[in-house]
């Protein structure tokens, strides 16, 4: 039997939790919190006894844990898990019908059910993160209840919870048949390379399939694009099966080269007549500008943090100024993608770094249109920072 423990809530968290907030903070607690086990059920009710949810323990980056259900017959069980899984295939239903896409995720923690885990799809094998000790503790269950629900060739996972939500390195296979890498998924028929096996990122960003497609379909054909924070070169490939002239790609780490090199291989892409560079990307704005060079397409996709030998990078602080940097290296009417995964701003947020760099630049703009996750991210409204990702189309004017 897991431990169960009773924790009651202040008024105002009760309120915000009774509407479907699933997130368990500390501060929420009307009481210290008791010692506790990772992995153990809590029972959350408001301080005249009420009941709100149940849900586990488990300490991650923000929160404790999460509530799984606000229905008191609910238990944590084999069956709660079958159902919730069901209900996410279900869901994505078409994304498995989809001939040309064999890459999506699955299962998107809170917005399905169930903090602390998602499940991503790589044609025939699942890779499940775990993002607590605590949700790691029902592995058991829900590896049992999936192989229930779904035939699968292979099953890898990642454990992202080191002291910082860092990924811990390991053997990340589970079951099933090992892969042979690396594996080729399909998405809206742009092929990727994948790596299960290897670290905690395997070589493609699921949450932009959207936004490659659009630069696929919509932007690249006689473009020249520059693809910043370029990792393995997504957008790039995209960008050239989309007709682009050429793609620049820049990204610090040094395996960005191979790996571009890879995904433009894989895509049957000549690497050769696209650029790759290995470079901090604020190094590459000077010399862009030293050689006067232009581009049609500049696509800004940081991380929400970064450290450079020279430079320290925050989204929330300093997008307006990488934005204007990207202005100045864009052709006039041509368009810039600007993109963040920093979940603590918000799109309106968003908005008014755009506005303020283009006031800066003393140049006008016109918002094409944007993004934010695709439907199998799938999120609940009641908690909004699940919806992390912002992405603006926006048309440098005169
Ligand atoms: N746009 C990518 C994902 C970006 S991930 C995609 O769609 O797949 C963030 C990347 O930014 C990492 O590959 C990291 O190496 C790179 N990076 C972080 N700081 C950087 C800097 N100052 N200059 C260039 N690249 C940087």
């Amino acid at each position: 039997m897991r431990p169960e423990i009773t924790l009651p809530l202040k008024k105002q968290a009760a309120e915000k939790m009774k509407k479907g907030f699933p997130l368990i903070e500390v501060s929420a607690l009307a009481k210290k919190l008791p010692p506790i086990e990772e992995g153990s059920i809590v029972h959350l009710c408001d301080e005249a006894g009420t009941f709100i949810g149940k849900g586990y323990y488990g300490k991650q980056n923000k929160g404790i844990g999460w509530m799984l259900t606000n229905q008191k017959a609910d238990e944590i069980n084999h069956s709660f898990f079958v159902n919730r899984i069901k209900t996410a295939f279900e869901q994505r239903k078409s994304l498995f019908q989809d001939p040309t896409t064999t890459a999506f995720r699955l299962f998107n923690g809170e917005g399905d059910g169930m903090g602390g885990l998602t499940i991503d799809y790589y044609n025939e094998f699942y890779v499940f993160t775990w993002y607590s000790e605590g949700i790691y503790e029902f592995r058991t269950d829900v590896y049992k209840a999936f192989q229930q629900v779904q035939s699968f060739k292979g099953i890898y996972e990642k454990k992202r919870f080191a002291s910082k939500g860092e990924y811990v390195e390991d053997d990340d296979f589970v079951m099933g048949e090992r892969g042979e890498f690396p594996l080729l998924v399909k998405e809206n028929d742009i092929q990727f390379a994948i790596y299960l096996n290897d670290g905690p990122m395997v070589g493609v960003f699921l949450d932009q399939r959207e936004v490659r497609k659009r630069i696929k379909d919509t932007y690249a054909k006689g473009k020249t694009v520059l693809n910043t924070f370029s990792y393995t070169g997504a957008f790039s490939v995209a960008a050239a099966i989309g007709g682009a002239t050429k793609t620049t790609s820049v990204d610090l780490a040094k395996r960005s080269l191979p790996k571009t090199i890879e995904q433009f291989s894989v895509n049957g892409i000549d690497y050769e007549a696209q650029d790759i560079v290995v470079m901090d990307v604020f190094n590459y704005f000077k010399y862009a500008k030293k050689k006067e060079l232009s581009f049609d397409l500049v696509i800004l996709d940081p991380p929400s943090f970064a450290r450079s030998k020279k430079h320290t990078f925050s989204a929330a602080k300093d997008y307006t100024g990488l934005l204007q940097e990207a202005i100045a290296l864009t052709e006039k009417n041509g368009v810039i993608i600007a993109s963040t995964n920093c979940s603590t701003f918000n799109m309106g947020k968003f908005h008014k770094f755009i506005k303020e760099a283009f006031q800066k630049e003393k140049l006008n703009y016109e918002i094409l249109e944007q993004y934010t996750l695709p439907r199998d991210f799938k999120t609940t409204k009641a908690f909004s920072e699940g919806d992390y990702l912002k992405v603006v189309f926006i048309k440098v004017k005169g």
